[in-house]
């Protein structure tokens, strides 16, 4: 192994079930994924954190069904929709032992069963050597699922505590020290895909992030391509919501590391970006979402960046004969208008 990461513990198992089904991988994910969504729900008995959902009353096991329902869903429309997923993909799952993590882990297995593509799945986890980082919780959890694991070990934290002055957020330079790390293990395992556990408020969070602090209109894409083109990120739990992903990880009872081990401030910018969208969120139900939609549903043409609209070249169009209505204002959102008298 290079760039100093020691293997500690690794189990893997080959991945038998071969599926082959016919039609392009794409099509196939999505139908097959429908299928699923209409097949008959049920408690995945023999994992570890499934004790609490079978000892569920019926009133809360109709409202867990009704939950792993639509975060399968949500999970099956994103992996579609951006392509995520392929036949023969090596997907490393990366696992921090939040809650996001063990739901994205949990749910790609459980899609993976009646997927018409066939894909490995292997869980990996960076220890960062955070003091107090209890190190045998996600193995037990791993060999208990049968799921392929690896566990990293690499004292990034002693580098953090190094650089970053005392006081200082350390966050960034973590989490960089991170996605290095994961990004040249997936190389060295063949690992074809990166799958990270950020949900939707992940999403919107980074975005308005990005817009107050960094003066950008960007975010977090669903699906990227490293700045080195070796790795293809994805984010399979970009249409789930983070509470929803909250209530699953306390009905499934997952074994949750803390994530304040290393004893920083929680980056406090983001912090109170989430108390801000909490707040829109308690006064204007389904904000979040909508904002959400719209970072999928961009008009180039009516924001403001010379690099993305050739507004340059604008020219009225002296050759047009006919006589159109005139064109809905979408600037102002005035209606169409096919009859003007001046
Ligand atoms: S909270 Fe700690 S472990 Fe998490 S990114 Fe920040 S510095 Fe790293």
């Amino acid at each position: 192994m290079s760039f100093g990461a020691h293997i500690v513990v690794a189990f893997r198992r080959k991945n038998k079930r071969a599926r082959s089904r016919a039609g392009s991988p794409r099509a196939g994910f999505a139908a097959g994924l429908r299928t699923r969504q209409a097949s008959k729900l049920r408690a995945n008995s023999g994992q570890p954190g499934d004790i609490t959902v079978q000892e569920l009353s019926r009133k809360d096991k109709t409202h867990f069904n009704k939950l792993q329902k639509r975060l399968r869903r949500n999970v099956g429309n994103a992996i579609a929709d951006y392509n995520m997923i392929e036949h023969g993909d090596r997907v490393m799952v990366c696992l921090s032992g939040g809650k996001d993590s063990y739901g994205m882990l949990d749910i790609l297995l459980s899609l993976r069963q009646n997927a018409p593509v066939d894909f490995e799945l292997i869980a990996v986890n960076l220890d960062q050597k955070q003091p107090g980082f209890p190190e045998e919780v996600l193995p037990n959890y791993l060999s208990g699922l049968g799921v392929p694991y690896y566990i990293l070990e690499k004292d990034t934290y002693s580098i953090v505590r190094e650089v970053i002055p005392e006081g200082k957020t350390t966050c960034g330079l973590c989490s960089r020290l991170r996605r290095g790390s994961l990004y040249g293990f997936a190389q060295e395992i063949g690992a074809t895909r990166i799958a990270l556990g950020h949900h939707r408020d992940d999403i919107v969070e980074t975005l308005f992030l990005n817009m107050f602090f960094n003066g950008k209109l960007k975010a977090m894409p669903p699906k990227l391509l490293s700045d080195d083109r070796q790795n293809v990120v994805i984010r399979p739990l970009a249409y789930c919501k983070e509470k929803d992903l909250d209530r699953y990880a306390r009905y499934k009872n997952f074994p949750i590391i803390p994530c304040n081990l290393c004893g920083s401030q929680e980056n406090l910018q983001r912090v109170q970006i989430k108390s801000m969208l909490a707040a829109w969120e308690r006064q204007y139900p389904g904000r979040t979402e909508s904002i959400f939609r719209s970072i999928r549903n961009v008009a180039p043409s009516q924001l403001a960046d010379t690099g993305l609209f050739d507004f340059g070249s604008l020219r009225i169009d002296a050759n047009r004969t006919d006589s159109p209505a005139i064109a809905e204002d979408t600037e102002l959102y005035f209606p169409a208008i096919s009859v003007v008298n001046l």
